[in-house]
Parts: structure tokens; C-alpha cells; sequence
């Protein structure tokens, strides 16, 4: 028997979710649907200060509202800190981790910006530093995870062959800041493990994210699930469409649509439909085969949406 497809949603609870939030769920839910897999939902609050658990009951009902059901929802990240720790005292116990004392603003003058998100390649500033270094910081450091000299290839069901070497392209990475929170890198990794997670599909934006996360699952004894990672929608103009665009969030959008309306432009943009036509997310999964998304950026026609 072969082993149960298991997807995930991992929304951040910050705020409405806008039509590329809605799209990733959508092919995420389509995915496992059409596989008959098992959907976990999980909020990702790390970030305590920018979500509450308001924005996490109204995520849960606009995906309802959008026909995007799950099979079960594993407790908020903000919640599970003791479970994180004990993955990070493995790493510290196979002498990975190291204290970083950079402040911001070293890390972006030391640092040769790379890739246009303006993320840069750790340079392993404090990676040497003595015992007698440390001691004369007085502020607490964040902690970073040593990288191998290795390069992380994998098939990713849309982008195709991605491969990257976490020294060259990365640098060692912030596993824990330094108030103490664990980052979205370990989170996800002992999460999705734990959950059992089998594929994971998400925006193109976290593709970089995945060799990270392969490495950490790789010592935290996690076998590496498939990867999707969908187009970014933008504006006709090239405009990259975000939760700036208040009009498409679904607070908005939910007052002047239907899901199946919403549902149908989504999928006729991303080429899963012939027609721009209503369709409900059930109607969808027959249809859905991963050949039918594209690489490019998606060019959604917002007119439609917007100023109703
Ligand atoms: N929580 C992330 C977001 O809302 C998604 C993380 C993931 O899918 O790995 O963008």
C-alpha cells in the first residue's frame, strides 16, 4: 500500500487572505482532493505580535466558504515552543549551532545583498567567534544553523528542477532569534514533519525556503515531502498582487461574489479551466491535473473584482 497523501494549509493569521493566498489553497486542496489524501490545517502565529486567534476563526471560515475543507487541525504554531526546543537542543547536541550577536544593520552592510527580495548570503561572521568573544557582547544573540558545502536538488511538480547550495546561495540561517522565538524555517519543518505531511504547496515566494527546509529535515530524522510551488498572481500591469490590494481581500470579495465566481476566474487565469465560468471547488477536482499550471507569474484581470 502505498503511503497516505498528506497536504496542508499553513496560513498566517495576520489578516484577511487576498486571491494569491486563495490560490495556493485552492491547488494545496485540489491536490490532495483529487489524490483522496488527508488535509491538515495549521495557523502559523509565531509572529504573535501581527495575528490573533479573530484572524485565525475568520481564515478557518473563509476557506469553508470557499468549499476548501480539511481532516483536522494540529495545534497553532505560537502554542508548541516546547516541541521546538527540543529540536533545537538536537542541533546544538550535534554542534551545529552557533550564537550571532549582528545587529540588523551589520547584516545588511556586511553582507552582499543577494536575490531582488533583498535577502543576502550570511557571511559566518560569528560562526568562529571565541568563548571570550561572546562574553563581551551584552545583548543576547540569535542563533544559526552551520550549512554544508552540498547543493539540495528537488523536483518541484510546477517549477521544475530547483537545486541550491546553502553556502553559496544562503549562508548559515537563524534557526531562533534573539528573543528567543524559533523561526518559520525550524517551525514549518518539525510541524509538516511531525503532521506527517507527504506534499507541500505553497507560493513561489517560499521556493528558497525548501532546500532550508530539506536540510533541517534531513537531521531531524523527516523524510522531504513533494513540493509545489505555485505562480505569484499579478496585475495586468506586472504589479505583484498582495494584502495592499484591499479589494481582493475576502472580506471584499465575499460581499460582492460568490465562491464559485471567485473559484472560476481563479482557475481560469491559472489555465485549469477553458472558460472563465462559476465552478464550485468540488467541480474542480476532476479537472485537475498538475500539467495545467504554468511557470509564469499568473496575470489575473482585476477589473472584475475591483471598485464593485
Ligand atoms: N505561513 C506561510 C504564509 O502564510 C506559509 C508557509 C508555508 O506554506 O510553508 O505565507
Amino acid at each position: 500500500m502505498g503511503k497516505t497523501v498528506t497536504g496542508r494549509f499553513a496560513p498566517t493569521p495576520s489578516g484577511r487572505m487576498h486571491l494569491g493566498n486563495v490560490f495556493a489553497a485552492l491547488v494545496a486542496w485540489l491536490s490532495v482532493r483529487s489524490q483522496k489524501g488527508q488535509m491538515v490545517l495549521r495557523m502559523e502565529d509565531l509572529d504573535t505580535q501581527r495575528t490573533s486567534e479573530e484572524y485565525a476563526q475568520i481564515l478557518r471560515e473563509d476557506l469553508l466558504w470557499l468549499g476548501l475543507d480539511w481532516d483536522g487541525e494540529t495545534p497553532p504554531q505560537s502554542q508548541r515552543s516546547a516541541v521546538y526546543e527540543t529540536y533545537f537542543e538536537k542541533l546544538k547536541a550535534l554542534d551545529l549551532l552557533y550564537p550571532c550577536y549582528c545587529t540588523r544593520s551589520q547584516l545588511h552592510s556586511v553582507n552582499a545583498p543577494h536575490l531582488s527580495d533583498g535577502t543576502y548570503v550570511y557571511a559566518g561572521t560569528c560562526r568562529n567567534l571565541t568563548e571570550d568573544q561572546r562574553a563581551a557582547f551584552d545583548r543576547k544573540p540569535s542563533w544559526r544553523v552551520k550549512v554544508p558545502d552540498r547543493v539540495w536538488q528537488f523536483t518541484d511538480r510546477v517549477q521544475g528542477i530547483y537545486r541550491e547550495n546553502l553556502i553559496t546561495d544562503c549562508g548559515d540561517f537563524v534557526v531562533r532569534r534573539a528573543d528567543d522565538v524559533f523561526v518559520y524555517q525550524l517551525a514549518v519543518t518539525v510541524d509538516d514533519g511531525q503532521s506527517g505531511v507527504t506534499e507541500v504547496v505553497r507560493g513561489m515566494d517560499l521556493l528558497s525556503s525548501a532546500p532550508r527546509q530539506m536540510y533541517l529535515q534531513e537531521l531531524f530524522g523527516f523524510s522531504h515531502p513533494d513540493y509545489g510551488h505555485v505562480p505569484m498572481l499579478v496585475a495586468p500591469d506586472g504589479r505583484r498582487l498582495s494584502k495592499r490590494d484591499k479589494d481582493l481581500d475576502l472580506g471584499q470579495l465575499r460581499l460582492h461574489f460568490t465562491p464559485e465566481q471567485v473559484l472560476g476566474t481563479l482557475a481560469f487565469s491559472a489555465g485549469l479551466i477553458p472558460e472563465n465560468c462559476p465552478i464550485s471547488a468540488k467541480e474542480l477536482v476532476s479537472q485537475f491535473v498538475w500539467e495545467k499550471l504554468g511557470k509564469e507569474n499568473i496575470c489575473l484581470d482585476i477589473t472584475q473584482f475591483v471598485g464593485v
